[in-house]
């Protein structure tokens, strides 16, 4: 069946990110590619076989997210960012037995990964991961020698990096950022063995010393600038863009009324066009009466409120529009009124959780450009 909702994710665009990543973080240092939440909603099963073969490793959130990759094929190195619950022992094991690299930030979780390891006869590589101001995962940078020791006391887990997060790399303030990286540096083994890694998009476009020999871009690679505090522009294209066709056209006389609430009132004779998006899809309610669409090429104001499944647009404007033209609920033109970035702005968000949100209607496919 055919569904009136698609993201196209240009190949393009993908590549040319992963490209500008690359020459802006210069030889040496690895590309380990965030794809948390599904590629932050950009649909992990259209956008694997691209991305396996650009980038030097993936970096997940949870374990689950991590085992799907290797059921996916892939053999490379791939970092779980959250620990397998305490008492899951058959997720423990299985993260042992397929070579995920785990991010340890306590004794404890220590022991239940030395635990896994010996019960499947395997040795776990694991990440430690160091608190230093973001308050979030990770031992604070005090205790970290300490863990540095226990971790090297296991028999069957070795550690095979270090890394942290910084917390305003994306902010206006960014002066905790250099805090953050001398109390990292600070704990740093004296063996240049480990993989050391800190940077996020933000931090790998802004803070070259950041960088170390691994970097764990997210947003960049989908093309999306993660604020627009950043000083430097490298050149990112978004790879995607949202589309629906209209479902429905209707004349309103002026001084009627769409949607819940009857928010809208037209003030002339009107046409509005029927998208068949709401916020099950994730257009967030918030762009009520706030956003704008493309039909045709050309803006059309999104009245009322959207529903669940559904919203109105004006289209009096456009001349021409018809049943089935194409609305561009995204564009991937980071100026267009509709770019992530801008409805970010428009709902008092992040271009994160703009793409995040998009439902499963969506059906998502790669464009070969
Ligand atoms: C999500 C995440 C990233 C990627 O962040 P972006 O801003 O998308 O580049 C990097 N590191 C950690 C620990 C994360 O949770």
């Amino acid at each position: 069946m055919k569904n009136y909702l698609t993201a196209s994710i240009s190949a393009s665009a993908i590549r040319h990110n992963v490209g500008v990543l690359r020459k802006h973080v210069g030889d040496g240092v690895e590309l380990c590619l965030v794809v948390k939440d599904d590629c932050y909603g950009h649909g992990m099963n259209v956008l694997y076989p691209l991305l396996a073969e650009l980038v030097d490793g993936f970096a997940v959130a949870s374990p689950v997210e991590a085992l799907e990759l290797r059921q996916k094929g892939y053999h490379g190195f791939v970092l779980c960012f959250l620990s397998a619950y305490f008492d899951d022992f058959e997720v423990q094991d299985e993260l042992v037995w397929q070579e995920i690299t785990q991010t340890v930030m306590s004794k404890s979780a220590l022991a239940s990964i030395q635990e896994a390891a010996r019960r499947v006869g395997k040795t776990a590589p694991v990440h430690l991961k160091v608190d230093t101001g973001m308050g979030r995962m990770g031992i604070p940078a005090k205790q970290a020698p300490d863990l540095i020791e226990a971790i090297r006391a296991c028999p069957d887990v070795r550690l095979t990096g270090i890394y942290t997060h910084f917390a305003t790399a994306d902010e206006q303030d960014r002066s905790e950022v250099f805090e953050q990286l001398t109390l990292f540096k600070s704990i740093l083994p004296p063996d240049g063995n480990l993989v050391c890694h800190a940077a996020n998009s933000a931090a790998i476009i802004d803070f070259p010393e950041t960088h170390f020999n691994m970097v764990r871009p997210g947003l960049a690679v989908y093309g999306c600038h993660p604020s627009e505090f950043l000083s430097n522009d490298i050149g990112l294209k978004p790879c995607m863009s949202v589309k629906a066709k209209l479902i429905a056209v209707k004349h309103v006389r002026e001084g009627s009324h769409c949607g819940y609430g009857l928010s809208h009132t037209f003030d002339r004779d009107s046409r509005v066009g029927i998208v068949p998006i709401g916020y099950g899809d994730g257009y967030f309610r918030c762009l009520s009466g706030k956003a704008i669409v493309r039909v045709n090429g050309q803006d059309a104001p999104v009245c009322g409120r959207v529903s669940m499944d559904q919203m109105t647009v004006d289209v009096t404007d456009i001349p021409d529009v018809q049943v089935g033209d194409d609305v561009e609920i995204i564009s991937s033109d980071s100026s267009a009124p509709n770019s992530v970035e801008n409805l970010a702005r428009l709902a008092g968000t992040i271009p994160y959780e703009i793409t995040c949100h998009l439902g499963h209607n969506i059906i998502r496919h790669v464009l070969v450009d």
